[in-house]
């Protein structure tokens, strides 16, 4: 299903859909120039539409937009509002992704790269059912791409233009005939897939690179570090990863807020494990679509869209 939502934010304002436009010659949409944060509400059992980790998202923003030094007019309650609104004011009946996009505007004289204090944010949100790869799992290739690194592109600072990087990786690797790729940082070792972290699990410890390797900070990594300890007695283990241990490992899953954990079945073609989804893989995909849908615990990550838009 592809039908646009019937509303949108921008700049305070509840506006058609239509209408949540930047000007062409405006920083964020020429040069990529923006922040953003995609949070997922879930439907729950109640019938209610819940944002999770809504405020974990906003401080991340407000960590990019640090790097950039770039300002705001509107808090994080007026935000976290916002992205209320666009949820009530769509009547969503399934679970949603929600855009929080800051971004530059139109520079002084035009000037692409000039500062500007000139700055805007909209929130949009789109139906997105579940992937079918939570349940079959997705082929992954090593990307012949490597991941921008803090020198250069900060993979930490969540920035439109750094998806450059993941769309070349993507591509290329969907034209390769595989459903997700990996990409190896700047000295070689693992970082991440296109839109998320990569977890691996080897004789029964769970492992991902640190944030050091290239990668963005995640939030749903956190979630499984805090799932696993709580519910199986695992501590994630943050170290760095090479390459052929993806060969070996018994079971590799992508972290992420749309994929939310996708089980990696192969890696360049060779299976991963028995090249089904594994064990610990499937318990922490049930234990995260328990706390994502309000069964167990956790209720301070969840924040409960209203059903109608406050006046
Ligand atoms: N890495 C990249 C490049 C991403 O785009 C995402 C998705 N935001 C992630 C990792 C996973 O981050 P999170 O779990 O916070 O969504």
């Amino acid at each position: 299903m592809n039908i646009a939502p019937a509303y949108a934010w921008q700049n305070g304002k509840l506006v058609p859909w239509e209408q949540c436009v930047v000007h062409a010659r405006s920083q964020g949409a020429f040069w990529g120039a923006n922040v953003f944060e995609g949070v997922r509400a879930y439907l729950g059992d109640d019938g209610a539409l819940h944002a999770f980790r809504l405020d974990d998202h906003l401080a991340r923003l407000r960590r990019s937009m640090k790097s950039l030094h770039m300002r705001i007019d509107h808090t994080d309650a007026e935000l976290a509002h916002a992205c209320s609104t666009v949820l009530a004011a769509n009547a969503f009946d399934c679970d949603t992704h929600i855009c929080v996009v800051a971004y530059f505007d139109e520079g002084p004289n035009f000037d692409p790269l000039a500062y500007t204090d000139s700055t805007g944010v909209h929130v949009t949100a789109i139906r997105a059912p579940r992937s079918p790869g939570f349940e079959r799992g997705v082929a992954a290739s090593i990307s012949s791409w490597r991941r921008i690194s803090d020198d250069s592109m900060p993979p930490r600072i969540k920035t439109g233009a750094n998806y450059h990087n993941s769309r070349l990786a993507q591509h290329e690797a969907v034209r390769g005939g595989f459903g997700t790729t990996l990409l190896l940082n700047q000295r070689g070792t693992v970082s991440e897939a296109p839109g998320s972290c990569v977890v691996m699990v080897r004789d029964g410890e769970l492992v991902t690179p640190p944030g050091t390797s290239g990668v963005l900070e995640g939030i749903t990594v956190a979630t499984v570090a805090k799932l696993a300890e709580q519910h199986l007695g695992l501590t994630l283990r943050r170290r760095e990863i090479d390459r052929t241990e993806l060969y070996i490992a018994d079971e590799i899953f992508l972290c992420g807020t749309l994929a939310e954990l996708l089980p990696v079945t192969s890696v360049d073609r060779l299976p991963v494990g028995t090249g089904k989804p594994g064990p610990l893989t499937r318990s922490l995909q049930a234990h995260y679509d328990d706390v994502v849908r309000g069964r167990t615990g956790h209720p301070e990550w969840r924040t409960a869209a209203p059903k109608e838009v406050a006046a």
